[in-house]
């Protein structure tokens, strides 16, 4: 039979999981596996050439038990209601691991925003705003960038709810530009995050990360600023990254600067010069310490999870690797730290950009590093107990961590009527 890639199919079997381990009755397991709301808006935009395209958005608010809704939107060609619903339940969990006082949220739109220029970029994410401007606010359900979306992408949303309030609303979004309320840190927080988390986790996986090499899959926003701070604060060898269109392997180490004006001028890492230019795939199965997953779903599967040949897999995306390949890796003594741990830097730093707006007082760079830090240790910390215990990988301890505290929420607050 064919591996399971439906994402939310995947989220609902991690639940079941944990669920089994916590004991958790009937009622409580259904409430779980439910998204709590689900919008889908389909909105015209006019194009440059003065064309009419509609568009399809979602915002899926999963579970807001632990206070209000966090999550990013996507731009991608690919995005359906059961992968934003997977990434909204991702959310919900991941919000809990860090112990952050939101549920989970996830919004995307169909598009190829490659396509499309910048003005048409903006006005796609002005009309989706309005349009899911009746479920978000800063009280109740907060985006933030994710794949193909960034700080651009949120002064527009914050200005566009702003304009339909009347007043300016910083907290409504997160991951915006210093100069209308975003945060110190937050463009490195995703990185950075699963660089304390992996230095971390480095002894336990046997790792001198001095001495090991590095393959980042994803030469985006995550994973470029990832291979920046595992080889400057960690002092590990970056060895092959990848993008869209292909990746490069180079033994001796890639000199990220050099990498980055390559791929400023041709558009992406392929053809670096010294490289030997590899697949994505070909990416995965290298012979290195560390491998970084920082594209998108379904990466590692039941193929190729035999071929890891890492010793430790440090999730940068969402969704990287499927339970069976995590049953196989687990059984190969992979150690591997699932992205509702390894990348939750980056909604930490969001709730700190959230808490600063509100008290309108910011903060500096290193208070928020020193803070995010902290979090990211102390939620590795109490993880990797339960991983220990009960014999089972990080991921499920993850997930019996966080959902546990969902429960707790829920049972506390009662069921109404
Ligand atoms: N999109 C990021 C994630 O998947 C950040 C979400 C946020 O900051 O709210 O965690």
């Amino acid at each position: 039979m064919a591996e399971q890639l439906d994402q939310f199919e995947i989220a609902v079997a991690q639940i079941k999981k944990a669920a089994k381990i916590l004991n958790l009755d009937a009622g409580m397991v259904e409430i779980l596996t439910h998204p709590k709301r689900e919008l889908t808006v389909n909105f015209p935009v006019r194009m440059d050439d003065d064309s009419v395209r509609v568009f399809t958005g979602y915002r899926v608010q999963y579970n807001y038990s632990r206070g209000p809704c966090k999550g990013g939107v996507r731009y991608h060609p690919k995005v359906t209601l059961n992968e934003v619903r997977a990434l909204a339940a991702w959310m919900t969990w991941k919000t809990a691991v860090v112990n952050l006082p939101f549920g989970g949220a996830k919004g995307g739109i169909i598009v190829d925003p490659k396509k499309l220029s910048r003005n048409e970029l903006e006005r796609l994410t002005r009309r989706y705003t309005s349009e899911i401007s009746i479920i978000i606010g800063p009280e109740k359900d907060i985006p933030a960038p994710d794949v193909y979306t960034d700080s651009q992408t949120m002064a527009w949303m914050m200005d566009t709810y702003s304009m339909i309030k009347g007043y300016s609303v910083p907290g409504v979004v997160t991951g915006k530009p210093l100069s209308v309320g975003g945060s110190e840190g937050r463009s490195d927080a995703t990185a950075r995050g699963a660089m304390y988390v992996a230095k971390a986790a480095a002894k336990t996986a046997g790792i001198d990360t001095k001495k090991a090499t590095v393959a980042v899959q994803g030469y985006g926003n995550a994973g470029s600023i990832g291979a920046r701070l595992f080889h400057s604060d960690l002092g590990a060898r970056v060895v092959a990254v990848s993008d869209s269109r292909g990746g490069i392997y180079l033994k001796e180490g890639i000199d990220l600067q050099k990498l980055d004006a390559h791929k400023a001028k041709s558009g992406s890492v392929i053809n670096f010069p010294g490289s030997r230019n590899i697949s994505n795939e070909e990416l995965l199965t290298l012979d290195v310490d560390i491998l970084v997953p920082a594209a998108l779903e379904n990466q590692i599967t039941e193929k190729n999870a035999s071929l890891i040949k890492a010793k430790m897999v440090v999730e940068e995306a969402n969704g990287p690797t499927t339970p069976a390949a995590d049953e196989i890796l687990f059984k190969n003594g992979v150690f591997l730290l699932p992205d509702v741990l390894a990348n939750a830097g980056g909604v930490t730093v969001s709730y700190f950009e959230w808490v600063q707006d509100i008290q309108s007082f910011f903060w500096s760079l290193e208070e928020v590093n020193q803070k995010l830090q902290r979090v990211m240790t102390t939620a590795y910390e109490g993880i990797l107990p339960i991983s220990k215990k009960e014999n089972i990988d990080m991921r499920t301890a993850a997930y019996v961590y966080a959902v546990k505290k969902v429960v707790d929420a829920h049972i506390a607050r009662g069921l109404w009527p």
